[in-house]
């Protein structure tokens, strides 16, 4: 059954909301997309910018799912990125490292160029603080400053000790941070809804409301719903945490993670004052606190997972002290908005890229940076349908942990590891 949007700060400051049609009878095109977030969206873009006749089937909204739910962060800290060296190394060779290195600042110039040249608005801002919450983060960030200016990219990031932190983010909590200053933060609702009406003016068609519920393979694949289909030449599935398509191959590779966010009533001269450079801010915890302000000057602040895939019964009640432990002065503050969604976690945290079959592709599982990745996969998944494939033969090379019975014990497990490395971490 379709669902609503979530109530969120970000379905509440919509600039236009989306008002695409149910998918009814049959139609025909070259690339048909199951589910309308950043992938599937990013991905038309690509495509229909090259000619391609697309369609995207969207079980509920544009934007519904994680992509319309997010903390806005436009990260360079691509997930898995060891794991990613250390198995792309088999493909690719020596050329990994620079591989993995052009896609940390990939997803960034795909979403700054294509709000620019299209116009949309979505409150994009520039400057990320990667916090260190104990001094033994400090050693890792002062690498990633040295492999940035080996890189010639050391004019975009600066790092602040102890002291210097406190001047960037009103805070006692941190013991230093990474400035970034080209990593981005936007409002992703409005991002993810304006590229929908950039695929649609570039003649996508979008269909909401509209579950997939089967998907047929072979030379002329087809994409059925209840009430219609699209044939095509070829599918991309990408339903990230919310699909249950596909489960033979798909069952026990990926796990969805409740993840909450809360947004405070608007500050007032306060949220200049906690965060005078306007950074979008996560710290270097396993599983960590995330936030940023809002364009109209309220907190927006993430933080935990629930990692037993099931939500969280009070998203305020579990986040309001990790705030205020942050941001003492905001003691009290009214929280206006509490929600929360799912992002698809991998066990080895590398972007699940792959084939279903010769006609049929999935993109999924960023485990939780997602905004920049699904825009680079959006590139990537363009280019290989239109037969380019090098850059996507890399993905799906890789290797993935199949838990078995995991869509039954996955959530357990993965619970049970996080537990694990969370607790290493507090020893550290
Ligand atoms: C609370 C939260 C905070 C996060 N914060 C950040 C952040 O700050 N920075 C960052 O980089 N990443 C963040 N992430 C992760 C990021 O949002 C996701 O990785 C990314 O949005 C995934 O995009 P997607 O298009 O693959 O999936 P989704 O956006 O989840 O989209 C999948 C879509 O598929 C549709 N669908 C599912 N099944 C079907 C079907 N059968 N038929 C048709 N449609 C279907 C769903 O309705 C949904 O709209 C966060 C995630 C959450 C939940």
């Amino acid at each position: 059954m379709p669902s609503p949007r979530c109530d969120s700060y970000y379905s509440a400051s919509i600039h236009q909301e989306s008002d695409y049609p149910r998918l009814q009878g049959e139609l025909e095109v070259d690339v048909a997309i199951v589910g309308g977030g950043f992938t599937g969206v990013a991905t038309a873009v690509e495509l229909a910018e090259c000619g391609y006749r697309v369609a995207i089937v969207e079980a509920n909204k544009v934007g519904w799912g994680a992509s319309g739910r997010n903390g806005g962060q436009v990260t360079g800290s691509l997930s898995g990125e060891a794991a990613m060296r250390k198995q792309m190394y088999r493909t690719l060779g020596e050329a990994a490292a620079d591989f993995v290195w052009d896609l940390r600042w990939r997803g960034q110039r795909i979403i700054r160029e294509r709000v620019e040249q299209y116009g949309i608005a979505c409150d994009l801002k520039q400057g990320h603080l990667q916090a260190a919450w104990k001094p033994p983060h400090m050693p890792a960030l002062q690498a990633d400053l040295e492999a940035c200016q080996a890189r010639g990219m050391g004019e975009h990031v600066e790092l602040l000790d102890a002291r210097k932190v406190r001047e960037v983010v009103r805070t006692e909590v941190y013991h230093g941070g990474l400035l970034n200053r080209y990593n981005l933060h936007l409002h992703p609702l409005n991002l993810c809804l304006g590229e929908a009406r950039v695929a649609e003016s570039l003649g996508a068609q979008i269909f909401e409301h509209s579950p997939v519920v089967r998907i047929d393979h072979g030379p002329s694949p087809a994409v059925v719903t209840e009430n219609g289909c699209v044939h095509a030449d070829r599918v991309l599935l990408a339903g990230n945490a919310y699909h249950h398509l596909e489960r033979r191959s798909l069952g026990g590779r990926l796990f969805p993670a409740s993840l909450g966010i809360v947004t405070t009533a608007p500050l007032g001269g306060l949220a200049e004052a906690i965060n005078p450079h306007d950074l979008a801010v996560y710290d270097c915890r396993f599983v960590l606190d995330y936030y940023r302000l809002t364009a109209d000057g309220r907190l927006l602040f993430g933080g935990g997972a629930n990692y037993s895939g099931k939500d969280y019964t009070d998203i305020a009640a579990e986040l309001r002290p990790r705030l205020e432990a942050t941001f003492p002065q905001l003691k009290g503050t009214p929280i206006d908005f509490a929600w929360q969604g799912m992002a698809g976690i991998v066990v080895n945290r590398i972007p699940m890229l792959g084939r279903l079959s010769d006609t049929v592709y999935y993109a999924q599982g960023y485990s939780g940076h997602g905004v920049a990745t699904s825009h680079i996969v959006g590139e990537i998944m363009a280019k290989a349908i239109s037969g380019h494939m090098e850059e996507f033969d890399t993905f799906a090379a890789c290797r993935h942990v199949k838990v078995p019975f995991g869509d039954a014990l996955g959530n357990p497990l993965l619970a049970a590891g996080m537990w694990y490395y969370q607790l290493l971490e507090r020893w550290r």
